[in-house]
């Protein structure tokens, strides 16, 4: 696969990315979509896991979420939704051509927006099961959430910077490009401002488990408490070994803006006992095996002691932030390529050090 970093990186050449685990649909609904509806191709590539177990994957230039598709005996489940609802609605529109079957689970692996965004097209037919703590942030408002924050509000100063230079631009191709830059960016605010952030219906507590029961397969949902955010989810199908994680174990470096990087380490243990061989992640590719627990634990734990060390001597928040190295992990992180560290990751663990713990 194509590792997240690397993808985030391109992204942020073209000018439109943001942090490293929540990205900026470069195409949602408009144009593309409209393209995309028009030549019959879908918005979603659909990698198949298993039989009736599919990982969802933005075709039409997103680098969005992923979503899982899994195709019981008379009902589907879909692991976790689109960043706006315009996307879910493609999204709802490909799984057709998958199966005639209802939607009737929703489950969201955290409350992040670009995870749980669509869960208002699902919502009239479908639960929607998440930790307690992703209903209490969704309910209390997610776009305010400095993650979603820190991704949504530097669009706005992108395209008038990006008019500014059209209006410059003398070369045809290049105009076409800003062009299409601009529209992709005011569809995805557009897409933003008409969602209404729509809480879980059933939830879970840390620790707790679900199972469901189909005729076909046995789904579990599992509440691994405070990892990436204050309360993640994983949905394991123990048949076909498969677990979807959400930002809870992908193959690129933890983001950590809302995480508890110590429990996160510790949590990643109840992963490790279960008996998987596919990842189904909450962005990038499927991958198989362990091989990313060792690594995620192993960064967790470095990044949370260099940041403390760095803290008793006094250092300041965006010197740290320039201070740490996590360039020992390159080897499992290659787009690791020099010291430094986004300063609200830094910003986040001399928080919980302090003993405060804000999401706002
Ligand atoms: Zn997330």
């Amino acid at each position: 696969m194509v590792d997240l970093g690397t993808r985030v990186r391109r992204v942020a050449a073209a000018g439109v990315a943001v942090g490293a685990m929540i990205t900026i649909p470069l195409a949602v609904g408009g144009r593309a979509a409209q393209g995309a509806a028009a030549s019959g191709k879908l918005s979603h590539r659909f990698v198949k896991a298993a039989d009736g177990v599919y990982h969802a994957i933005s075709t039409i230039g997103s680098l969005a979420s992923n979503s899982q598709v899994i195709i019981n005996d008379e009902d589907v489940v879909l692991v976790d939704t689109p960043t706006t609802p315009r996307q879910a609605k493609l999204l709802l529109a490909d799984i057709k051509t998958l199966t005639a079957k209802p939607i009737r689970t929703v489950v969201n692996t955290h409350f992040h927006f670009d995870h749980t965004h669509g869960n208002e097209v699902f919502a009239p037919t479908a639960d929607i099961i998440g930790s307690e703590y992703a209903r209490q942030t969704i309910v209390a408002g997610v776009l305010q959430n400095r993650t979603a924050r820190s991704v949504i509000d530097p669009v706005a100063p992108r395209i008038e910077d990006m008019k500014k230079q059209l209006a410059a631009e003398t070369d045809a191709a290049k105009k076409a490009s800003l062009q299409d830059q601009i529209a992709v960016q005011e569809e995805y605010l557009a897409g933003l401002a008409e969602a209404h952030p729509t809480a879980p219906t059933k939830t879970l507590k840390d620790g707790e488990r679900v199972t469901l029961k189909r005729a076909n397969r046995e789904i579990q949902i599992i509440s691994v408490g405070r990892a990436h955010t204050g309360g993640d989810l994983v949905v394991y199908l123990p048949t076909e070994r498969i677990v979807c994680t959400g930002d809870f174990l992908t193959s690129g470096t933890p983001y950590m803006t809302d995480s508890y990087p110590q429990q996160w380490a510790d949590a990643l243990e109840i992963l490790r006992k279960l008996d998987f061989e596919t990842v189904l992640p909450g962005h990038g590719d499927l991958f198989t095996g362990k091989a990313n627990i060792d690594a995620t634990q192993a960064y967790l734990r470095d990044v949370w002691k260099q940041a403390g060390d760095l803290k008793k001597k006094g250092v300041a928040v965006a010197d740290a932030a320039k201070q740490i190295d996590m360039t020992p992990h390159s080897k499992e992180y290659p787009n690791i390529k020099a010291p430094g560290l986004a300063p609200l990751f830094v910003n986040r663990m001399y928080e919980l050090m302090e003993g405060k713990d804000q999401l706002r």
